[in-house]
């Protein structure tokens, strides 16, 4: 195929065209892409309905397709609307265009992060729809807000309506990132992300004294201490090559605040700090750890958490989960290679891990740069059609399984 072929292409054409809706941060608004939305599901006659889990919040949209035997558990096929910003002076070609160049390269914001997923999950629906198949197993999609940013996730505010347990939710996929090689990656975890800061009390007082407890010795003792323990993930994740960075404990130094003036030694300083904590840690040993630092700091450490969230069991990749077995064995017939990853960042999978279902996090990209959040966002014309196949075969076998 060209790109004369790929313009005029049916699923292509509806890909651009989502890309084409600015639907990107900050203040999102979701009434183009919900219109867009509407029309695919009509054009799929599939049901659709329009979901404010609370009275403020943003639209999730929910299209569904029923399955011969409905009391079964469904399956959920989940992807967000947003995007994030862009600095379009960055970009070679407008962000929001969706520009195709000759090799077939559409570059928008969104090409892989990742509304490519949300229509492709369309175009294999159409394909099975046009090959007569009948799910036995009830399908859902929902296009959610706020994935990107946001205080409410459009995914969290429908676990917590029990959205999930309402809809007997048996199995979920959502995004994954793209892979550089051959390989496709499958995400089957999350870590656990806290947002930490320290206000480190101390003695104040003039800058030419050698005043003891201050601040600024507190600061250096447990700085030093998270820097020893990031040293040695440093040192894990380099001595094996098998691990990536979902498999260790990140900390960052993201914020260090206070002080006057260079002469006032300051009564509080403050330092914030990023840690994403492997699956393979213990929590609350680790907090506890921390804990101890703090006191032999010196005390007047306060340890506030700005985000904590909860240790989420990962998907199990073995026999125990039938669903996990389906997916394998698709890719296996489609000869497809995958590896198995912890996510680095966070996705909505969390929130449905939470409620105990399985997810897992996958987009059909390879051989494609990781852009996600980058400049010149881009997916090729081939890639994209082929994920659609890809799609079909999965989404097929699971609701057959
Ligand atoms: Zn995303």
């Amino acid at each position: 195929m060209g790109k004369h072929d790929w313009e005029n292409n049916e699923e292509i054409q509806i890909f651009r065209e989502y890309l084409r809706i600015p639907s990107v941060h900050p203040n999102v608004d979701y009434t183009a892409c919900v219109d867009f939305l509407k029309r695919q599901a009509t054009r799929l006659n599939l049901s659709l309905e329009i979901i404010y889990p609370n009275k403020e919040s943003n639209p999730c949209v929910l299209m569904k397709w029923q399955g011969q035997q409905p009391e079964l558990p469904a399956i959920l096929l989940n992807s967000h609307m947003d995007v994030v910003p862009v600095f379009a002076d960055k970009w070679t070609h407008d962000p929001f265009a969706a520009h195709m160049d000759e090799e077939g390269r559409i570059y928008a914001r969104g090409a892989q992060d990742m509304k490519c997923v949300s229509t492709q999950y369309l175009g294999a629906i159409r394909a099975l729809k046009a090959a007569g198949f009948q799910p036995r197993r009830t399908l859902y999609l929902s296009f959610v807000p706020e994935e990107e940013a946001g205080p409410n996730p459009g995914m969290l505010e429908l676990v917590q309506a029990d959205y999930m347990h309402k809809l007997n939710i048996g199995f979920s996929l959502d995004e994954g990132i793209s892979s550089e090689n051959e390989i496709y990656n499958v995400f089957y975890a999350e870590r656990t992300l806290w947002h930490v800061r320290f206000k480190i009390s101390g003695t104040s007082g003039h800058g030419s004294l050698l005043l003891s407890h201050t601040a600024g010795e507190k600061l250096n003792y447990l700085l030093a201490k998270l820097m020893e323990f990031r040293a040695a993930q440093v040192k894990l994740l380099e001595g094996n090559s098998s691990l990536t960075i979902g498999d260790v404990t990140t900390v960052n130094l993201t914020q260090v605040c206070g002080g006057v003036q260079s002469n006032v030694v300051p009564p509080l300083l403050e330092l914030g700090v990023d840690i994403r904590i492997a699956v393979t840690m213990d929590i609350a040993a680790f907090e506890k750890q921390i804990r101890q630092w703090c006191e032999e700091a010196g005390s007047g450490i306060e340890f506030i958490f700005e985000t904590k969230d909860e240790f989420v069991p990962p998907t199990k990749v073995d026999a125990t989960n039938p669903y996990w077995l389906t997916f394998k064995q698709s890719l296996d017939e489609l000869g497809l290679k995958i590896r198995l990853l912890v996510f680095t960042g966070a996705t909505d999978s969390r929130f449905i891990r939470q409620v105990g279902i399985p997810a897992l996090g996958f987009s059909p990209i390879n051989n494609t740069p990781v852009l996600l959040h980058d400049h010149n966002e881009y997916l090729r014309a081939d890639t994209y059609l082929q994920g659609i196949q890809t799609y079909k075969k999965i989404i097929s076998s699971l609701a057959n399984c």
